[in-house]
């Protein structure tokens, strides 16, 4: 089973500290949510998983099955099972979907090893079957002109073809329409199951209605300060974060 274990985990971007103290464990099977109000750190969490060089892990871990992955290259993320959705390259003219999956699949194999194309192809239209895309889909070039449902079929297409053990979504900024919304929730969906372990990262309740988390956790100000099963996104949704915040407020120091 794989697990990926944050520890205690302190960011800061230049002085400013963004992450204070985040601790979360997530086992393959499982889907976790983080939920949280603008500005609290959470995709400044999913870029430091990714090793986005703008971010100083200045305290604690992040873990891929018990091995530190913050002195990794983005590959050798990639190659140890970690899937990070918004990484998904903007836009590359003449270069078909086909064939850049194709070379981010080839890219994950060992040294030497060639990718069989009947294989290939047969693997890649069994999961768009799965996730319900055309056939012609894939022909066309990476992103180039693409609406926000398209961009994200691509990148769920994406996640199928290299079957992480671990995906961490960030769903916050990308202004999800309703067809993107759907897509992302119904590939999600489609590929979750014991082998995968999803980290979402979410502003919107509405997301969590089509994605049911197995945990829900609340970020505020750089920590998790809340978690519990889905009912807790229900409570957010009809309560909104105050309460959050007043229960805190609330805590002795
Ligand atoms: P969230 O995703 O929860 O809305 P972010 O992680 O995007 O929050 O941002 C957390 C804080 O860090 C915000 O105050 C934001 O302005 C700041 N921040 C994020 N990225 C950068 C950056 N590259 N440079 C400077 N400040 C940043
Ligand atoms: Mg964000």
């Amino acid at each position: 089973m794989a697990s990926l274990v944050i520890h205690d985990l302190h960011v800061s971007i230049g002085d400013r500290p963004i992450i204070k103290n985040l601790s979360l464990t997530v086992n393959s099977g499982e889907v976790h949510a983080i939920m949280g109000p603008n500005g609290t750190g959470k995709s400044t969490l999913a870029k430091v998983i990714a090793g986005h060089p703008d971010y100083t892990v200045t305290g604690g871990d992040v873990l891929l099955d018990g091995r530190s992955v913050l002195e990794q290259e983005a590959d050798e993320r990639a190659r140890a099972g970690l899937f990070l959705a918004f990484q998904y390259p903007s836009e590359i003219p003449g270069v078909s979907i086909a064939n850049f999956l194709r070379a981010a699949v080839q890219a994950r194999l060992p040294e030497g090893e060639e990718i069989d194309a009947t294989a290939y192809y047969k693997r890649l239209y069994a999961k768009m079957d799965l996730l319900k895309i055309e056939r012609k889909f894939t022909s066309r070039a990476v992103n180039e002109g693409f609406s926000g449902g398209e961009k994200k079929r691509c990148e769920i297409l994406q996640m199928a073809m290299l079957e992480p053990k671990m995906a961490v979504m960030d769903e916050t900024d990308s202004g999800l329409d309703i067809d993107a919304l759907r897509i992302v929730s119904d590939g999600v969906n489609a590929l979750r199951g014991p082998g995968l372990g999803v980290l979402m990262i979410t502003h919107y309740q509405r997301l969590l209605n089509h994605i049911v988390p197995d945990f829900v956790h609340v970020m505020y100000d750089g920590r998790i300060v809340k978690s519990g099963d889905k009912s807790l996104a229900l409570d957010l949704e009809s309560r909104g974060y105050d309460w959050v915040k007043q229960e805190l407020a609330a805590l002795p120091a």
